[in-house]
C-alpha cells in the first residue's frame, strides 16, 4: 500500500511526524521566525524594541498530552483498602452492640439501643462506603479504558502530525469513522481517538 504521509494541508513532509513518535520522547522542537516587541533601556530611557528572532519552541509535553492515546488510568487498589480500613471501626462497633443484645446492661431498652446504634454506625461508615464506592467507581472507568485501548491505539497510532501547520492527520483511515487526509487539532485528533475507544464521556 503506497501511504501518502505528506501534510494534507501544506503538502510538505518536512514538518510531519507519526504521533507514536512525538509521545515516545514526549517532546519535539520546532525552529520558528517570529516577532517580538518590547522596551528596552537604553541611556535615552526606555525606547521601543521591535525585530525578528529565531524562536525553538519546544511543544513537548502540551502536545504529547494533547495527543495522548487514552486518559490517565488512576489505580483503584490503595482507594479500596482505604475504605475497607474505614470501615474496621464500624465493624467492631456492630460487633460490641451485638455482645450487648445478648448481655444488656441492666435497665437499658433494646429498641432504643439498637436504634441508636444503627444511627451511629450508619454515620461512621459513611465515610468508608464514599470512598469504596469512588473505588469501585475508578475500577469501572479503568476497565472501560483498558477495553476501548486495542481500538483506540489503532486510530491513535495512525496518525501523523504537522508541526509546520500543528494539524494531526490520517493518511488513511484506521477505521471507517476517521476522515483520511484531513487536518485536524490536536483537541479534535484527541476527542476522535478517545471517541474510538468509547471512553470520551468517562
Ligand atoms: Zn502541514
Amino acid at each position: 500500500m503506497d501511504v501518502d504521509i505528506t501534510c494534507p494541508h501544506c503538502h510538505q513532509l518536512d514538518g510531519v511526524q507519526s504521533v507514536p513518535a512525538i509521545c515516545a520522547d514526549g517532546s519535539s522542537t520546532s525552529h520558528d521566525t517570529g516577532s517580538y516587541t518590547g522596551v528596552s533601556i537604553a541611556s535615552t530611557g526606555l525606547v521601543p524594541v521591535i525585530g525578528t528572532s529565531t524562536i525553538e519552541r519546544s511543544h513537548s509535553t502540551v502536545l504529547a498530552r494533547s495527543l495522548a492515546s487514552a486518559p490517565a488510568q488512576e489505580p483503584a487498589g490503595r482507594l479500596t483498602g482505604l475504605g475497607l480500613l474505614l470501615l474496621v471501626l464500624p465493624t467492631i462497633v456492630v460487633a460490641i452492640v451485638i455482645i450487648a443484645m445478648f448481655f444488656p446492661p441492666p435497665g437499658t431498652d433494646r429498641t432504643s439501643l439498637v436504634l441508636g446504634a444503627t444511627v451511629f454506625v450508619g454515620m461512621i461508615s459513611l465515610p468508608g462506603l464514599l470512598v469504596l464506592h469512588s473505588a469501585f467507581q475508578r475500577g469501572r472507568r479503568n476497565a472501560r479504558i483498558a477495553r476501548g485501548r486495542p481500538r483506540a491505539m489503532a486510530v491513535w497510532g495512525a496518525g501523523w502530525y504537522c508541526h509546520r501547520c500543528y494539524l494531526a492527520f490520517w493518511p488513511y483511515s484506521p477505521i471507517p469513522e476517521i476522515p483520511a487526509r484531513r487536518g485536524v487539532t490536536p483537541e479534535q485528533f484527541r476527542w476522535l481517538v478517545w471517541k474510538a475507544g468509547g471512553y470520551l464521556n468517562r
